[in-house]
């Protein structure tokens, strides 16, 4: 301000004195007013040039200048490069915003007051099979017409989900989709999609294996209790007696190995993954299993006359690494139910094989009843059961091959099945190499 004062001054003076140095005193009086002109111009000037750059939007072509314009342009500039900073700033947050709904895994999308769809990321429209760049402003009402939707959508609650059957459902593939809706804006509404498939699959998994369970233990629990009645109720002569206490036992023993066998298989789903450092030399494993094998077989076969062939083949120098309990488990639960299935006289072949990828096959050859093609993919499900008198007459528990299933896959090891109806069964565990070494003091290489 004090400059533009001074400068107003300056040409004054100026002014007054070119008129007197021209024309003597009267002169004086028109050169400040002519000087007066000049300045007022020269400001009207300057500030038009301001106002012409303020006009066409371009701050970054305010003129620089002294004095109170160039100020005012300057503050201006200021102003502007505050105002592009603070809207790159929204901008880009917008962008950040919008890349993680984009990015999340359930399903977003927005519905104008009418129930057009507006905006959708990926994933809501591959729940609701939507084309967003095609189906933008459609009706949401159109496109999901499922009749739990329908009607959720008629009267919307926030506070409960709608259960609707998503895009690609089929019988083989179900899609399950929860879907909420909440009111936002004027009339307009926020949906959230979650695929809840394998939540459902889960909890019918869940239900299907309680009712299993109590289905196993039921029937042995039934004829403990038929019996404890009878005992209580009948003089018994000795010799009945001991009959009816050896059933029991019997029974008593059936739920025990149920018990064992789920303890099993719920500390191998509940423990971490098997390292690689406790080696097992193969040698240690196969022999448990002779062992386990041979007083299975003797007992099965007693009175039969003929008993099983079995065969266990010298296992190669080498020591595999995992959870020993785990692995035994796993192998004798194969060579069991290969011994449980094959009738009295019938041969069990077990030989382990070092293949040419420097994996080690563990393979349980047997010439039993064999297994047709359409069960094979369902044996290793729990309770899943080809022949169930068979399995419950030499006490099976319908686990076995689903605790191989979780120990080899807990290995990173691979369940082969190869069976022929009437002719016997080949079940073999692939260990990768990686689990494999040489036994400790042994001379051979493993490929
Ligand atoms: P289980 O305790 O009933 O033997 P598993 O899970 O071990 O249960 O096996 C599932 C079913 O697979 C068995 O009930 C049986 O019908 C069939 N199975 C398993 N191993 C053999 C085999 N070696 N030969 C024929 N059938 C077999």
């Amino acid at each position: 301000m004090w400059l533009r004062f001074s400068s107003f001054v300056v040409f004054m003076a100026a002014g007054a004195a070119a008129g007197w140095w021209l024309r003597g005193w009267p002169a004086a009086c028109g050169g400040i007013m002519l000087a007066a002109l000049a300045w007022w111009l020269v400001d009207v000037w300057r500030a038009l040039r301001v106002l012409r750059s303020l006009r066409d939007g371009e701050t970054a072509a305010l003129p620089s200048m002294r004095g109170l314009w160039g100020e005012v342009a300057d503050r201006l500039r200021r102003l502007r490069r505050a105002e592009q900073r603070r809207l790159e700033d929204s901008e880009r947050r917008l962008q950040e915003f919008l890349e993680a709904i984009q990015a999340s895994s359930n399903g977003v999308m927005l519905l104008d007051a009418e129930g057009r769809i507006n905006w959708c990321n990926p994933t809501a429209a591959s729940h609701f099979g939507i084309d967003i760049e095609r189906d933008r402003d459609q009706l949401i009402g159109n496109l999901v017409r499922d009749p739990n939707f329908t009607s959720y959508y008629a009267h919307p609650d926030p506070n409960r989900n709608a259960m609707v059957t998503g895009s690609g459902d089929s019988a083989g593939r179900p899609v399950r989709l929860a879907v909420r809706l909440h009111a936002y804006g004027e009339g307009r509404r926020l949906m959230l999609s979650n695929d809840v498939t394998a939540v459902e699959q889960a909890e019918a998994m869940r239900r299907d294996f309680v009712a299993n369970v109590s289905h196993e233990i039921r029937t042995p629990l039934t004829v403990l209790t038929g019996f404890v009645e009878t005992l209580q109720s009948l003089p018994l002569e000795e010799g009945e007696r001991a009959r009816y206490l050896e059933l029991m036992a019997q029974q008593a023993s059936r739920m025990q190995t149920l018990v064992n066998d789920l303890l099993t298989l719920s500390r191998i789903e509940g423990s971490p993954p098997p390292g690689r450092n406790e080696w097992t030399p193969l040698a240690a494993l196969t022999d448990d299993c002779e062992d386990e094998a041979q007083a299975l077989s003797a007992l099965l076969t007693a009175g039969q006359g003929a008993a099983h062939a079995l065969h266990f083949e010298p296992a190669p120098a080498l020591a595999l690494a995992g959870s020993r309990t785990e692995l035994m488990s796993a192998m004798s639960n194969l060579v069991s139910n290969a011994v449980r299935y094959t009738p009295a006289g019938g041969s069990v072949t077990v030989a382990w094989q070092l293949l040419a990828g420097g994996q080690a096959e563990f393979a349980v050859v047997d010439t039993g009843p064999g297994v047709a093609p359409e069960h094979i993919p369902r044996l290793t499900e729990r309770f899943y059961r080809v022949d169930r008198s068979r399995s419950r007459e030499t006490g099976g528990t319908g686990l076995g091959l689903a605790i191989v299933k979780h120990v080899v896959q807990r290995h990173g090891a691979e369940l082969r099945i190869q069976s022929t109806l009437g002719k016997g069964s080949r079940f073999a565990i692939v260990f990768p190499a990686n689990r494999v070494r040489q036994a400790a003091g042994s001379a051979q290489a493993v490929q």
